[in-house]
Protein backbone atom coordinates (compact mmCIF):
# COMPACT_ATOMS: atom_id res chain seq x y z
CA UNK A 1 0.00 0.00 0.00
CA UNK A 2 1.01 3.30 -1.22
CA UNK A 3 1.04 5.66 1.84
CA UNK A 4 -0.82 9.40 2.34
CA UNK A 5 0.18 10.31 5.10
CA UNK A 6 3.48 11.71 6.64
CA UNK A 7 5.96 13.76 4.65
CA UNK A 8 6.00 16.90 4.32
CA UNK A 9 4.48 18.95 1.52
CA UNK A 10 7.20 19.83 -1.68
CA UNK A 11 7.58 22.67 -3.54
CA UNK A 12 4.32 24.20 -4.03
CA UNK A 13 4.21 24.00 -8.22
CA UNK A 14 6.51 20.98 -7.70
CA UNK A 15 4.37 18.11 -8.90
CA UNK A 16 6.92 15.40 -10.20
CA UNK A 17 9.01 15.91 -6.97
CA UNK A 18 5.87 15.18 -4.54
CA UNK A 19 5.11 11.69 -6.96
CA UNK A 20 8.35 10.95 -7.55
CA UNK A 21 8.93 10.35 -4.05
CA UNK A 22 5.46 9.18 -3.03
CA UNK A 23 5.35 6.56 -6.19
CA UNK A 24 1.87 7.80 -6.94
CA UNK A 25 0.39 7.57 -10.07
CA UNK A 26 -2.60 9.82 -9.32
CA UNK A 27 -0.59 13.36 -9.49
CA UNK A 28 -3.46 15.92 -9.05
CA UNK A 29 -6.83 16.07 -7.62
CA UNK A 30 -10.12 18.63 -9.07
CA UNK A 31 -12.23 19.34 -6.41
CA UNK A 32 -15.91 20.90 -6.98
CA UNK A 33 -16.82 23.50 -4.59
CA UNK A 34 -20.75 23.38 -3.99
CA UNK A 35 -22.15 20.80 -2.21
CA UNK A 36 -19.12 18.94 -2.82
CA UNK A 37 -16.49 20.71 -0.13
CA UNK A 38 -18.84 23.15 1.29
CA UNK A 39 -22.82 22.41 1.86
CA UNK A 40 -23.88 25.18 -0.57
CA UNK A 41 -27.63 24.06 -0.64
CA UNK A 42 -27.85 23.83 3.41
CA UNK A 43 -26.44 27.49 3.24
CA UNK A 44 -29.00 28.86 0.83
CA UNK A 45 -31.98 26.95 3.38
CA UNK A 46 -30.23 29.16 6.04
CA UNK A 47 -30.92 32.09 3.97
CA UNK A 48 -34.40 31.41 2.99
CA UNK A 49 -35.20 30.90 6.37
CA UNK A 50 -33.75 33.93 8.00
CA UNK A 51 -35.69 36.13 4.82
CA UNK A 52 -39.20 34.16 5.80
CA UNK A 53 -37.99 35.68 9.47
CA UNK A 54 -37.60 39.46 8.05
CA UNK A 55 -41.03 39.03 5.61
CA UNK A 56 -43.10 37.87 8.86
CA UNK A 57 -41.34 40.09 11.30
CA UNK A 58 -40.66 43.17 9.69
CA UNK A 59 -43.38 43.03 6.61
CA UNK A 60 -46.15 41.01 8.66
CA UNK A 61 -46.45 38.98 5.79
CA UNK A 62 -47.56 35.19 6.72
CA UNK A 63 -47.99 31.83 4.86
CA UNK A 64 -46.60 34.48 1.69
CA UNK A 65 -43.21 34.75 2.99
CA UNK A 66 -42.99 30.95 2.45
CA UNK A 67 -44.38 31.43 -0.98
CA UNK A 68 -42.13 34.08 -2.01
CA UNK A 69 -38.89 31.53 -0.88
CA UNK A 70 -39.72 28.90 -2.79
CA UNK A 71 -40.92 30.78 -5.83
CA UNK A 72 -37.57 32.02 -5.83
CA UNK A 73 -35.93 28.76 -5.02
CA UNK A 74 -37.33 27.46 -8.62
CA UNK A 75 -35.99 30.40 -10.18
CA UNK A 76 -32.94 30.06 -9.04
CA UNK A 77 -32.90 26.64 -10.30
CA UNK A 78 -33.64 27.20 -13.74
CA UNK A 79 -31.16 30.33 -13.53
CA UNK A 80 -29.81 31.30 -16.92
CA UNK A 81 -27.21 33.86 -16.62
CA UNK A 82 -25.33 35.24 -19.56
CA UNK A 83 -22.72 37.65 -18.45
CA UNK A 84 -22.90 39.91 -21.61
CA UNK A 85 -26.64 40.50 -19.97
CA UNK A 86 -26.76 41.28 -16.95
CA UNK A 87 -24.98 41.71 -13.53
CA UNK A 88 -25.57 38.77 -10.92
CA UNK A 89 -27.13 40.89 -8.71
CA UNK A 90 -29.32 42.36 -10.93
CA UNK A 91 -30.60 38.99 -11.89
CA UNK A 92 -31.33 37.77 -8.35
CA UNK A 93 -32.59 40.76 -7.09
CA UNK A 94 -35.37 40.35 -10.16
CA UNK A 95 -36.00 36.89 -8.87
CA UNK A 96 -36.98 38.18 -5.88
CA UNK A 97 -38.87 41.64 -7.06
CA UNK A 98 -40.88 38.56 -9.27
CA UNK A 99 -41.56 36.07 -6.55
CA UNK A 100 -42.91 38.70 -4.46
CA UNK A 101 -45.23 40.64 -6.77
CA UNK A 102 -46.46 37.19 -8.00
CA UNK A 103 -47.49 36.29 -4.55
CA UNK A 104 -49.00 39.68 -3.08
CA UNK A 105 -49.91 41.62 -6.60
CA UNK A 106 -49.81 44.97 -6.52
CA UNK A 107 -46.36 47.39 -7.80
CA UNK A 108 -43.12 46.15 -8.21
CA UNK A 109 -41.47 46.86 -4.91
CA UNK A 110 -37.51 46.43 -5.81
CA UNK A 111 -35.96 47.82 -2.60
CA UNK A 112 -37.98 44.81 -0.59
CA UNK A 113 -36.47 42.55 -2.98
CA UNK A 114 -32.79 44.20 -2.56
CA UNK A 115 -33.37 43.63 1.00
CA UNK A 116 -34.53 39.90 0.47
CA UNK A 117 -31.74 39.20 -1.86
CA UNK A 118 -28.77 41.03 0.11
CA UNK A 119 -29.68 39.40 3.47
CA UNK A 120 -30.27 35.72 1.81
CA UNK A 121 -27.01 35.87 0.30
CA UNK A 122 -25.19 37.90 3.55
CA UNK A 123 -26.75 34.17 5.38
CA UNK A 124 -25.23 32.43 2.33
CA UNK A 125 -22.08 32.99 2.67
CA UNK A 126 -21.91 33.17 6.29
CA UNK A 127 -22.43 29.16 6.52
CA UNK A 128 -20.51 28.46 3.14
CA UNK A 129 -17.23 27.09 5.86
CA UNK A 130 -14.97 24.54 5.25
CA UNK A 131 -15.45 21.95 8.04
CA UNK A 132 -12.53 21.09 9.83
CA UNK A 133 -12.35 17.75 8.85
CA UNK A 134 -12.23 18.73 5.31
CA UNK A 135 -9.35 21.20 5.80
CA UNK A 136 -7.26 18.32 7.72
CA UNK A 137 -8.20 15.83 4.80
CA UNK A 138 -7.03 18.86 1.94
CA UNK A 139 -3.70 19.45 4.08
CA UNK A 140 -2.99 15.98 4.27
CA UNK A 141 -4.17 15.06 0.28
CA UNK A 142 -1.58 17.93 -0.53
CA UNK A 143 1.50 16.63 0.89
CA UNK A 144 1.19 13.73 -1.83
CA UNK A 145 -0.79 15.33 -4.81
CA UNK A 146 -1.48 18.90 -6.30
CA UNK A 147 -4.95 20.01 -5.72
CA UNK A 148 -7.01 22.27 -7.41
CA UNK A 149 -10.28 23.86 -7.34
CA UNK A 150 -12.55 23.40 -10.37
CA UNK A 151 -16.27 25.05 -10.13
CA UNK A 152 -19.02 26.12 -12.60
CA UNK A 153 -20.84 29.07 -12.11
CA UNK A 154 -20.67 33.30 -12.47
CA UNK A 155 -17.17 34.76 -11.64
CA UNK A 156 -18.49 36.75 -9.14
CA UNK A 157 -20.93 34.37 -7.19
CA UNK A 158 -18.07 32.16 -6.98
CA UNK A 159 -14.92 34.33 -6.02
CA UNK A 160 -17.74 35.38 -3.41
CA UNK A 161 -18.17 32.02 -1.82
CA UNK A 162 -13.93 31.21 -2.49
CA UNK A 163 -13.29 33.96 -0.10
CA UNK A 164 -16.27 33.26 2.49
CA UNK A 165 -15.13 29.75 2.75
CA UNK A 166 -11.18 30.97 2.78
CA UNK A 167 -10.32 27.77 0.67
CA UNK A 168 -7.62 29.31 -1.63
CA UNK A 169 -4.73 28.76 0.62
CA UNK A 170 -5.47 24.48 0.28
CA UNK A 171 -5.18 24.60 -3.10
CA UNK A 172 -2.39 24.90 -5.68
CA UNK A 173 -4.80 26.64 -8.60
CA UNK A 174 -8.06 27.46 -8.48
CA UNK A 175 -10.21 27.76 -12.04
CA UNK A 176 -14.10 29.51 -12.35
CA UNK A 177 -16.38 28.26 -15.33
CA UNK A 178 -17.71 32.02 -15.47
CA UNK A 179 -13.67 33.21 -16.33
CA UNK A 180 -13.26 30.65 -18.99
CA UNK A 181 -14.66 29.98 -22.15
CA UNK A 182 -16.21 26.54 -21.89
CA UNK A 183 -17.41 25.10 -17.96
CA UNK A 184 -17.65 21.43 -17.00
CA UNK A 185 -18.59 19.43 -18.25
CA UNK A 186 -16.34 20.63 -21.57
CA UNK A 187 -13.08 19.09 -21.67
CA UNK A 188 -11.26 22.44 -22.31
CA UNK A 189 -11.74 23.37 -19.09
CA UNK A 190 -10.21 20.24 -18.03
CA UNK A 191 -7.73 20.56 -20.26
CA UNK A 192 -6.59 23.81 -19.31
CA UNK A 193 -6.22 22.83 -15.45
CA UNK A 194 -3.70 19.90 -16.44
CA UNK A 195 -1.90 22.68 -18.09
CA UNK A 196 -1.95 24.69 -15.43
CA UNK A 197 -0.50 22.24 -13.48
CA UNK A 198 1.48 20.55 -15.56
CA UNK A 199 -0.06 17.00 -15.61
CA UNK A 200 -1.39 14.74 -18.22
CA UNK A 201 -5.59 14.05 -17.92
CA UNK A 202 -4.26 10.70 -17.56
CA UNK A 203 -2.84 11.71 -13.83
CA UNK A 204 -5.88 13.34 -12.60
CA UNK A 205 -9.17 12.61 -10.25
CA UNK A 206 -12.32 14.57 -10.43
CA UNK A 207 -14.08 14.52 -7.78
CA UNK A 208 -17.37 16.23 -7.86
CA UNK A 209 -21.09 15.93 -6.52
CA UNK A 210 -22.74 16.72 -10.13
CA UNK A 211 -23.01 13.69 -12.50
CA UNK A 212 -24.18 15.81 -15.73
CA UNK A 213 -20.40 18.32 -15.30
CA UNK A 214 -18.28 17.16 -12.80
CA UNK A 215 -18.39 13.23 -13.71
CA UNK A 216 -19.68 13.92 -17.53
CA UNK A 217 -16.14 16.46 -17.76
CA UNK A 218 -13.98 14.11 -16.00
CA UNK A 219 -15.06 11.35 -18.35
CA UNK A 220 -14.87 13.57 -21.61
CA UNK A 221 -11.68 14.40 -20.72
CA UNK A 222 -10.08 11.61 -20.37
CA UNK A 223 -9.25 12.27 -16.77
CA UNK A 224 -7.77 8.98 -14.53
CA UNK A 225 -10.70 8.58 -12.50
CA UNK A 226 -14.07 10.21 -11.64
CA UNK A 227 -15.43 10.09 -8.18
CA UNK A 228 -18.97 11.33 -7.50
CA UNK A 229 -19.91 12.77 -4.39
CA UNK A 230 -23.12 10.85 -3.44
CA UNK A 231 -24.68 12.28 -0.18
CA UNK A 232 -28.20 11.52 0.03
CA UNK A 233 -27.99 8.46 -1.72
CA UNK A 234 -29.20 9.49 -5.07
CA UNK A 235 -30.28 6.53 -7.75
CA UNK A 236 -29.31 8.26 -10.81
CA UNK A 237 -30.86 7.86 -14.07
CA UNK A 238 -30.20 4.95 -16.07
CA UNK A 239 -29.26 7.62 -19.09
CA UNK A 240 -26.70 9.32 -16.30
CA UNK A 241 -22.69 9.20 -16.68
CA UNK A 242 -21.18 6.44 -15.46
CA UNK A 243 -18.73 7.54 -12.56
CA UNK A 244 -15.75 5.51 -11.85
CA UNK A 245 -16.55 5.38 -8.11
CA UNK A 246 -18.85 6.66 -5.50
CA UNK A 247 -18.62 7.72 -1.98
CA UNK A 248 -21.18 9.01 -0.14
CA UNK A 249 -18.20 11.93 1.60
CA UNK A 250 -15.53 13.83 0.35
CA UNK A 251 -13.99 12.42 3.67
CA UNK A 252 -13.52 9.23 1.48
CA UNK A 253 -10.93 10.17 -0.69
CA UNK A 254 -8.01 9.49 0.70
CA UNK A 255 -8.61 5.90 1.48
CA UNK A 256 -9.94 5.51 -2.25
CA UNK A 257 -7.20 7.32 -3.60
CA UNK A 258 -4.95 4.70 -2.11
CA UNK A 259 -6.91 1.59 -3.55
CA UNK A 260 -6.73 3.71 -7.13
CA UNK A 261 -3.18 3.97 -7.08
CA UNK A 262 -2.85 0.08 -5.70
CA UNK A 263 -4.85 -0.97 -8.82
CA UNK A 264 -2.69 1.38 -11.45
CA UNK A 265 0.53 -0.29 -9.81
CA UNK A 266 -0.79 -3.70 -10.29
CA UNK A 267 -1.76 -3.29 -13.90
CA UNK A 268 1.74 -1.75 -14.41
MG1 LIG B 1 -21.28 20.77 -6.98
Amino acid sequence: MRGWGGGRAAGRWNVAARRDRMGLNVRAVFFDLDNTLIDTAGASRKGMLEVIKLLKSKYHYKEEAEIICDKVQVKLSKECFHPSNKCITDLRTSHWEEAIQETKGGAANRKLAEECYFLWKSTRLQHMTLAEDVKAMLTELRKEVCLLLLTNGDRQTQREKIEACACQSYFDAIVVGGEQKEEKPAPSIFYYCCDLLGVQPGDCVMVGDTLETDIQGGLNAGLKATVWINKNGIVPLRSSPMPHYVVSSVLELPALLQSIDCKANKRT
